[in-house]
C-alpha cells in the first residue's frame, strides 16, 4: 500500500547501553509521532562500527536495542524497525553522497572532533559518519528527523549534502527537517554536567541506563555532580541542578511554572530523591515490557525481518533514481 503520510526516520547506534538521554532526546518522541507519519526507525549498526566494537557484543546489542524500541512503545504495526546493515542501500547511497561532499565540511563536525580525540588511530569511518547518516535519511526521503540536540549539526550537513546533490544532478531528495524535543533535547552526564550523556562514555557515574536496576539509578542520581549551593535557586542554576530538573520535567511532563514552584528552595538532597523516584517509576513499565519481549523467542528477529522487507522497496527506488541521475549503470 502506498502511504500518503510524510515519512519520518531516525536511529540509535547499538554501541552500548541505551540511556535516559537517548530516551528523552529521541525514543520518547518517536513513540508520540509514529502514527502521524510513515515511520522508519533504525538500529544503525554501520554507525556503531565507526569505533571498534566486539563482534559478539555488537550482535547482542542490536537485538537488545530493537527490544528496547519495542519496550518503549514503538509498534511494529505502525512503524518499520530496521537493522541498518540489513538494507545494503544505506551503504550504497553513502558512497554516492561521499562523492559530492567536501572533506572540509566533515572535518568541521563537533562529534568527529570529540570522538576522534578519544581514539588512538582515527578510522576513516569516523570522518564519514555524517555522510552515512545523510544517506540513512535521504534514502527514505524522510521529511522529519526527530533527534537530540547533539545531532542538529549533522542534520544541517544532511541538508547541505542534499542541496548540493540536487543542484548538481537535479531535484532528487526531500529536504529533511530537524525535530527536537522541547525538554530533554540534551541530557548531560551526571558526573560532569558540561558533557552530554553518551553510551560510549566510560565513567561509572555518568549515565542512567534504561535497563539499570532501581537501586543503581537511585545511587547514581544521589551522587550526581551539583554545585556549592545548598538548595535550588532558579536565579543561579548550576549545570548539574539544571540537568536534574530537566530530567524530572521531561519524565513528568510538568510545565516550567510547576517545576519552578515545586522545586524553588528545595535542598539538593531532596531534589535528588524526587528525581530518582520519578526516573525509577517511569522506567519500571518499560523494563517489564523489555523482559517480556526478550522472553519471546524469535520475536525481535521477526520484527527486524519484516521491517527490512517493508522498507527495501523504498530504498531500492531511491538508489535507482540516484544511479540514473548520476549516470551510473542501470540495466535497461
Ligand atoms: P554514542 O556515544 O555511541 O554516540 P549516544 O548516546 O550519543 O551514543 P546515539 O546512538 O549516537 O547515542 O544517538 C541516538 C539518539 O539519541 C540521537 O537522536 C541523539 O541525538 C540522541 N541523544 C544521544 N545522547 C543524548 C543526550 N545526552 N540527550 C538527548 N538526546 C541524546
Ligand atoms: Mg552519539
Amino acid at each position: 500500500m502506498v502511504s500518503m503520510k510524510k515519512r519520518v526516520f531516525s536511529g540509535v547506534q547499538p554501541s552500548g547501553n541505551l540511556h535516559i538521554g537517548n530516551y528523552l532526546g529521541a525514543l520518547k518522541n518517536w513513540v508520540q509521532i509514529q502514527s502521524d507519519y510513515e515511520s522508519i526507525w533504525g538500529i544503525v549498526d554501520l554507525h556503531a562500527v565507526t569505533v571498534h566494537q566486539d563482534p559478539a557484543e555488537l550482535q547482542a546489542k542490536i537485538i537488545e536495542t530493537a527490544a528496547l524500541f519495542l519496550a518503549v512503545g514503538l509498534d511494529p504495526k505502525q512503524s518499520s524497525i530496521v537493522a541498518q546493515s540489513s538494507v545494503p542501500e544505506h551503504a550504497e547511497l553513502a558512497w554516492m553522497l561521499t562523492c559530492v561532499t567536501p572533506v572540509g565540511w566533515l572535518e568541521r563536525m563537533t562529534q568527529y572532533k570529540a570522538k576522534a580525540q578519544a581514539q588512538e588511530t582515527v578510522g576513516d569511518g569516523l570522518l564519514q559518519y555524517p555522510v552515512l547518516m545523510a544517506a540513512d535519511i535521504l534514502l527514505y526521503q524522510a521529511a522529519i528527523v526527530p533527534v537530540g540536540d547533539d545531532q542538529a549539526q549533522h542534520l544541517e550537513l544532511t541538508r547541505d549534502i542534499a542541496q548540493r546533490f540536487n543542484s548538481l544532478y537535479g531535484e532528487t531528495f526531500v529536504m529533511p527537517a530537524t525535530r527536537l524535543p522541547a525538554v530533554g533535547a540534551r541530557v548531560m552526564g551526571l558526573d560532569d554536567p558540561t558533557t552530554k550523556m553518551s553510551k560510549s562514555a566510560t565513567g561509572t557515574g555518568h549515565a542512567i541506563g534504561l535497563l539499570d536496576p532501581p537501586d543503581q539509578i537511585r545511587k547514581r542520581i544521589m551522587r550526581a555532580t551539583t554545585d556549592s549551593l545548598p538548595a535550588v535557586d532558579f536565579n543561579a542554576l548550576g549545570g548539574g541542578v539544571e540537568n536534574l530538573l530537566s530530567i524530572f520535567q521531561a519524565f513528568s511532563g510538568w510545565t516550567n511554572e510547576k517545576v519552578r514552584e515545586h522545586f524553588s528552595g528545595m535542598r539538593y538532597g531532596d531534589l535528588k530523591k524526587q528525581v530518582a523516584e520519578m526516573v525509577v517509576t517511569s522506567l519500571e513499565p518499560l523494563q517489564a515490557r523489555y523482559r517480556e519481549i526478550q522472553a519471546e523467542p524469535g520475536y525481535v528477529d521477526r520484527v527486524l525481518n519484516e521491517g527490512a522487507q517493508h522498507v527495501s522497496p523504498i530504498a531500492q527506488s531511491t538508489i535507482r533514481m540516484v544511479k540514473e541521475r548520476m549516470g551510473l549503470y542501470t540495466p535497461r
